[in-house]
């Protein structure tokens, strides 16, 4: 068994890419190295291997990486189809390390409005304090962008769509737009996973997940993920490892097991979410379904174009209602959690106020937003219980 091959699909490369091959007894999974200290047989072994040009490789200390974190880095980077991969202890991790490998004090940002409020927060607090001036765009602007970056702006970040608000962007026009200018591009594919989205093939330089979402899939790991080319390797690699981040062999294990997965399951989120979705938007309660996968949705054609598929994570514009009418529907849920994080087995569901998570383009709506995760259920019981909720919800 030689592993996967030019021309494979993406679920080949998912149950091929990452495995021991011959090596380990023909066991399936690589094992999980529990390792700090690693041991030379000589000093020259210990030279060769700290200082070779294979030194990335090379498992010299445990915070380096073992053989289970390249074979999960090896089969990220597979399915993201280009570039290298590096784990790190969290989504945000990976978002503030991206960030800092890329600018200096003095430089400017340019931050999708829309983005993850804890990258915000980065912005305003860490960023700020670096002498780094953030501003917000509006996610729609597309091309527009070029009148916004300046002499010393030298990076752009997009998420689409949005995870609270799911507004899509024009990803080859701002990209386009950002290298005119040689400022450097970056992205949070969270939402579609390289799956459904591949951001270095759209013009991205650095592509972000948070593998706690629908990597890891069974909401038991916390880790991140930043997939690159040169030059942006070097730079990446050395906050990494300056700031001494890693992440624990059990980790990998468990998000390289769930990767093995994530094309069966994403298949069966998108169309339960879907079909919850669909269900949603007939009903009189609603008044607007948020979801990038349904024809009428502003941002549809995008999405269209650029996505192959959709994750089940999507917003819920309610009518105005009280606080308790809102209370009496997602408390009585019997199948949707209340919580934070997406991406599990299970279905989720959690109220947002995007307005104070917005300065470029204010959140004008009167009625709450609901973030609903479609989860592995099965899709009819899901409607039936947020019928019974939107009953509850009226009365
Ligand atoms: C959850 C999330 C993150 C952060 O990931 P953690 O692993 O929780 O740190 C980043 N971006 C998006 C879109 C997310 O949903």
């Amino acid at each position: 068994m030689s592993g996967p091959k030019k021309g494979h699909g993406d679920a080949t490369r998912i149950a091929h890419t990452g495995r021991g091959g011959t090596r380990h007894h023909g066991v399936v999974n690589p094992p999980v190295y529990h390792a700090s200290t690693v041991t030379f047989p000589s000093l020259k072994a210990l030279k060769d291997a700290t200082e070779g040009t294979q030194s990335d490789r090379a498992v010299t200390y445990g915070r380096r990486g073992t053989p289970t974190h390249f074979a999960l880095q090896d089969a990220i980077a597979a399915i993201e189809g280009a570039g290298s991969t590096f784990v790190l202890p969290s989504g945000l991790a990976a978002i503030s390390v991206s960030l800092l490998s890329v600018l200096n004090p003095g430089d400017h940002l340019l931050m999708v409005d829309s983005a993850y409020a804890p990258t915000r927060h980065f912005c305003d607090t860490v960023l700020r304090t670096l002498a780094i001036e953030t501003t917000y765009y509006d996610p729609a602007i597309g091309a527009g962008i070029a009148k916004l970056i300046k002499s010393n702006t030298r990076a752009l970040y997009l998420e689409a769509p949005g995870s609270v608000t799911f507004e899509m962007q024009d990803v080859p026009e701002i990209t386009m737009a950002a290298h005119v200018h040689r400022v450097a591009t970056l992205m949070d594919n969270t939402w579609a996973t390289p799956l459904f989205f591949k951001p270095l093939a759209h013009g991205v330089d650095i592509s972000i997940q948070s593998v706690t979402k629908y990597i890891g899939g069974h909401a038991d790991v916390m880790m991140g993920s930043i997939t690159a080319s040169e030059p942006w390797l070097s730079r990446l690699r050395h906050w990494i490892n300056h700031l001494g981040l890693c992440v624990g062999p059990d980790d990998c294990s468990l998000a390289l097991r769930g990767l093995r997965t994530l094309d069966a399951r994403l298949a069966r989120h998108q169309a339960s979410g879907l079909k919850v979705a669909e269900w949603l938007s007939n009903r009189r309660e609603i008044s607007r379904v948020l979801h990038p996968a349904l024809v009428n949705y502003t941002g549809h054609g995008i999405w269209k174009r650029d996505f192959t598929g959709a994750s089940g994570l999507f917003g819920v514009l309610l009518k105005p209602c009280s606080d308790e009418a809102l209370a009496d529907f997602v408390d009585g849920l019997e199948l949707f959690g209340i919580g934070y994080s997406w991406g599990g087995f299970e279905s989720l569901i959690v109220p947002h106020d995007p307005r104070a998570i917005r300065t470029a383009v204010p959140w004008q709506t009167s009625g709450r937003l609901i973030r609903i995760h479609a989860g592995l259920e099965d899709a009819d019981d899901l409607i039936a219980d947020l019928s019974a909720g939107l009953a509850r919800l009226a009365t």
